[in-house]
């Protein structure tokens, strides 16, 4: 079972969200709900926010604190899109339900502009976000998506970066091409989760931090939810556990693997120097098959993100590896101490495809593998719309199949361990 601890981990976020001094209470009684959500990261706070303000009852019930999992560690890249990328959809849902699942990502980084703004959330939000090229015959992918998403999806933003003039963008020479999204961006992840809690609560969502949902049944007329110091009743059941769900749903669980990816945090650059390394303060994520992502932060440090591990281990000497990944994109910051290195669990599935259902009363979204923050806004509205009685998208991603993994944890862990370093292999050659 996944260990949770009352206190944030020691990251860069945790350190620069004032809001976190809010503490939530634990639930210590029995309550009666239209609907009880488990999980306060964004795939939670966004459906809880959603139906409290179309006037449902809502508990949110999180194991440790709210923002705790992969949403008040990650990256901060807001991307458009999946991880899996359109393909899987186009053959799964045909081409008219493969649009509207490209729509719907589009509306989604625009909701997450829309809120910061409506709901004030103090989270640095900046635009841009670049896909970058290690390999020069990977640059070709960048071109293919640049057509596809102009030709088949209608996504005309796209701009291609070629080598020459990638230095106006990203101060490396690591690059053999870039595709900049000015619809994509980034942000302070835990700030922004803290936001939308503030949100939520505003609109009457009950959040009870460190209080984990230990098992449910269902009744006739709903679920009842059991915790160590209380419990839920309610008609409707979001499981929204990311990479933890572990023995709570099982069925869920057999559907992803956990995966670790970690980040660093340089300390604070001198704000000439930092504009130096990103000139338009884009996020850049490159297309490697094990990807590194950075962007800079609100106060001038490069946050740098990377490696994966499918063992369940942390890395050996992982700041210090994490410094060498970093000084094969930005030689010159040689002489800059890291300050924090953190790391999280990303929820992946069998083909990297989204995995949002219902069975019953029980709604579920899961399986972002690695690339949730604009798909958990996607996720949010389609659980609070299907709860609210338009099931339409929901059925929709219910269509795409996400398989069990074979051998379970153990296994799953040991076959991915293997196609990971045959991909890494690619990678390198
Ligand atoms: C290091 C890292 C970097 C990343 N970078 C990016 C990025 O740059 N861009 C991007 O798009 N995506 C990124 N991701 C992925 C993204 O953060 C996730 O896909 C997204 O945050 C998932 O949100 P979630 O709400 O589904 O899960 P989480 O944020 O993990 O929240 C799940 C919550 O459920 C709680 N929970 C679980 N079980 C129970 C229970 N039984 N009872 C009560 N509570 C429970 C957990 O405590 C947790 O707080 C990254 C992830 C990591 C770890």
């Amino acid at each position: 079972m996944f260990q949770t601890s009352p206190h944030h981990i020691a990251s860069y976020y945790a350190a620069s969200s004032l809001e976190l001094q809010v503490q939530r209470p634990a639930l210590r009684e029995r309550l009666d709900v239209d609907v009880a959500v488990v999980g306060a990261g964004y795939t939670g706070l966004y459906t809880a926010l959603r139906l409290a303000q179309a006037g449902k009852s809502v508990a949110l019930l999180v194991a440790s604190r709210v923002g705790w999992g992969a949403s008040g560690r990650n990256g901060g890249q807001v991307i458009l899109g999946f991880s899996c990328d359109m393909p899987p959809f186009a053959a799964a849902l045909g081409d008219e339900g493969a649009q509207t699942v490209w729509r719907l990502t589009c509306e989604a980084a625009q909701e997450i502009r829309q809120r910061i703004a409506q709901h004030q959330i103090d989270c640095d939000y900046s635009p841009g976000h670049l896909w970058t090229a290690v390999l020069k015959r990977r640059v070709q992918i960048l071109l293919d998506w640049q057509e596809e998403a102009a030709q088949t999806w209608g996504y005309e933003g796209l701009r291609f970066i070629s080598k020459e003039d990638l230095p106006a963008h990203v101060a490396s020479e690591r690059y053999q091409g870039g595709l900049l999204d000015p619809s994509g961006g980034h942000l302070h992840p835990l700030r922004y989760a803290l936001g939308l809690a503030r949100a939520a609560e505003a609109a009457g969502v009950r959040i009870f931090e460190n209080t984990r949902a230990e098992r449910y049944v269902e009744h006739p007329d709903g679920i009842e939810l059991q915790c160590a110091h209380g419990g839920v009743r309610a008609a409707q059941l979001v499981l929204a556990c990311g990479a933890m769900v572990d023995k709570l749903d099982t069925r869920l669980r057999s559907r992803i693997l956990p995966v670790g990816t970690y980040m660093i945090a340089t300390a604070p650059l001198a704000p000439e120097r930092a504009r130096a390394l990103l000139p338009s303060g884009c996020a850049v994520s490159d297309n490697q098959f094990v990807l590194d992502y950075f962007r800079l932060s609100g106060d001038h440090r490069l946050l740098f993100g990377g490696k994966c591990s499918y063992t369940g281990r942390t890395p050996a000497n992982l700041t210090e590896g994490m410094r060498q990944d970093m000084l094969k994109v930005f030689a010159q910051l040689v002489d800059v101490p890291i300050d924090y290195t953190w790391g999280g669990h990303i929820d992946i599935t069998m083909a990297r495809t989204p995995d949002f259902g219902r069975s019953g009363p029980v709604y579920w979204a899961q399986g972002y593998s690695g690339h949730g923050v604009v798909p958990t806004c996607v996720a949010g509205r389609v659980l609070a719309e299907a709860i609210l009685g338009d099931d339409s998208h929901l059925q929709l991603f219910a269509r795409l199949r996400n398989p069990p993994f074979p051998g379970g944890e153990t296994l799953g862990g040991l076959f991915q361990v293997l196609g990971m370093s045959y991909y890494r292999l690619r990678d390198y050659f």
